[in-house]
């Protein structure tokens, strides 16, 4: 049966991969909707190929702007904008299939609307989970939505956990990471990094929040969080293991002895497809691995002191309630400032430790209440960061 998608940041990295993939399969999917923030000649362009019914952006005048390009192009799409517009076509009853691939805590509202609605979800947004993974997953369980992680590793994981969803067996869970740009760089350089050389990643192309969350491990350590909510597993369950190369994606530890590993090129259109396709197999563009070409693999142990923000994601997880919602918008606010050029590399991690030890709210028990602690927490650290000027 023919899927309709939504692809909700269909201009970001992983929104233009799944597009890539839904191309080479015009007889499994349509496009319904698609949505982006900027980009907006991208988008129409988009439109053009992928004729959606709606496209979505945030305000009434880029949606003036884009309605103004597709009518050049003689494109049918109806332009529609705002949070509460990105709810609706993740929601809407024509849509089988929503990629959630919005980048941040923008990203929550429109994919916590397509679990509750039922649909089949891949979940590249991340910071959902973080924020709300316990609001999130009972909604997959009420709804009966189908969640398929997108982020490699825990598609990998996804890939080589027993197939009944379950844990039986399962001692821990090894998430690789490939260290980013600064694994071997001092920590005494690390200060003087520009954001360019952060987002320099060795072996992903990706959007610059990410590209700077993996050059501080910070994109781990919200792994970990989010490998806690999407498999059920404790903090003392998953590990953390650099490998360089980025060719097995994550592994699977059972309690016999047997690791599972899930190995491909770092090209996201594989976990992408798999997830568009599961439990099918579609092709994705992608080669299969020559390993005698590749011939040697690295893995070490992560260097907690180098990278605190990894250690914060465990202590947040541990600590619990609100605390990764804290982390993530702290990170977030902190992330914004490093590539604005307002602090440097290092504080990142400090204005994040700043945050954890300060801030402490009740642990949510709606989305609301979640969204409550982003803004508080978001609000603090522009203070915080004024007081360092
Ligand atoms: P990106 O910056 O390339 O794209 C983000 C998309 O979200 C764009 O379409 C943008 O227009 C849209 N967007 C940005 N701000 C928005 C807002 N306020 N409201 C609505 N839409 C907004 O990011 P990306 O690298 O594609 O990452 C997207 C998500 O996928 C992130 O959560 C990231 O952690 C996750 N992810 C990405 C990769 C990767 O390889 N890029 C891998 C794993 C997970
Ligand atoms: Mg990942």
């Amino acid at each position: 049966m023919m899927q309709k998608l939504t692809v909700l940041g269909a201009t970001g990295s992983i929104g233009t991969s799944t597009l890539d993939v839904v191309a080479r399969h015009p007889d499994k999917f349509g496009v319904f909707a698609l949505t982006g923030a900027s980009q907006l000649t991208l988008l129409a362009a988009q439109c053009v190929q992928f004729a959606p019914k709606f496209a979505v952006v945030l305000d009434e005048a880029a949606a003036q702007t884009l309605r103004e390009l597709l009518i050049e192009n003689d494109c049918k799409t109806e332009v529609l904008c705002g949070a509460q517009a990105l709810c609706d076509v993740a929601s809407a009853p024509e849509v089988s299939t929503v990629m959630a691939a919005i980048v941040g805590a923008a990203g929550l509202a429109s994919s916590m609307a397509a679990a509750r609605s039922g649909k089949r979800l891949l979940l590249a947004n991340k910071e959902s989970l973080v924020m709300a993974g316990g609001l999130m997953m009972a909604a997959v369980r009420e709804s009966g939505a189908t969640l398929l992680p997108i982020d490699s590793e825990h598609n990998a994981l996804f890939q080589c956990l027993p197939a009944d969803g379950g844990t039986r067996g399962v001692a821990s869970l090894t998430l690789t990471a490939s260290g980013g740009p600064f694994l071997h760089t001092p920590l005494s350089d690390l200060n003087a990094i520009t954001p360019d050389q952060a987002c320099a990643h060795p072996r992903w192309r990706m959007g610059r929040k990410i590209s700077v969350d993996s050059a501080t491990m910070m994109n781990k350590g919200l792994e970990v969080i989010e490998a806690h909510w999407l498999f059920g597993v404790s903090a003392a369950q998953i590990n953390v293991l650099i490998h360089p190369q980025s060719i097995i994606h994550s592994l699977v530890n059972y309690i016999d002895g047997s690791s599972l590993a899930q190995l491909g090129h770092a090209d996201m259109r594989v976990p992408i497809s798999h997830a568009l396709a599961h439990p099918a197999r579609i092709n994705s563009g992608v080669a299969t691995l020559d390993l005698a070409q590749i011939s040697a693999l690295e893995f070490y142990a992560p260097d907690f002191d180098k990278f605190p923000c990894l250690r914060l994601a465990f202590d947040a997880l541990d600590a619990g309630g609100a605390a990764p919602i804290v982390l993530n918008a702290a990170n977030e606010c902190a992330v914004a400032a490093f590539l604005a050029g307002d602090i440097g590399f290092l504080s990142i991690a400090r204005v994040n430790a700043a945050a954890l030890k300060s801030l402490n709210f009740a642990a949510p028990a709606t989305l609301d209440d979640v969204l409550a602690v982003d803004a508080q927490t978001r609000a603090w650290v522009v203070r915080y960061l004024n007081t360092l000027k």
